[in-house]
């Protein structure tokens, strides 16, 4: 994962899909094993093609964080892939008072 994700792709192809061999969650550092449900993003962004991979774990805890934020925040959808439990942690640490 690259800090340069946090450029808006200029395509990107989201999907979910069951994994054919294992993968790695770009999120947590999970083993997607074979056979399991996990979301593939493949898009273009300035620094080139990538392809994400995000366990469904994962996903359902950014979706509900960036429901979260949008309704106690007013922030927007935007979130960048490999930083979700950054995000996570410095919302707790900012807006909710915990220290983590
Ligand atoms: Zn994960």
């Amino acid at each position: 994962m690259s800090r340069n994700d946090y450029d808006m792709p200029v395509f990107c192809n989201v999907r979910e899909v069951i994994a054919r061999r294992p993968h790695i969650c770009g999120e947590c550092g999970r083993i997607v094993e074979r056979g399991h449900r996990y979301e593939r993003a493949a898009g273009k962004w300035d620094h080139g093609l990538a392809t994400h991979h995000t366990c469904a774990d994962c996903v359902a805890w950014r979706d509900g964080f960036i429901d979260a934020r949008r309704a106690v925040c007013g922030m927007d959808d935007r979130w960048y892939f490999g930083e979700v439990w950054a995000d996570i942690r410095e919302y707790c640490r900012e807006f909710l008072g915990y220290d983590a």
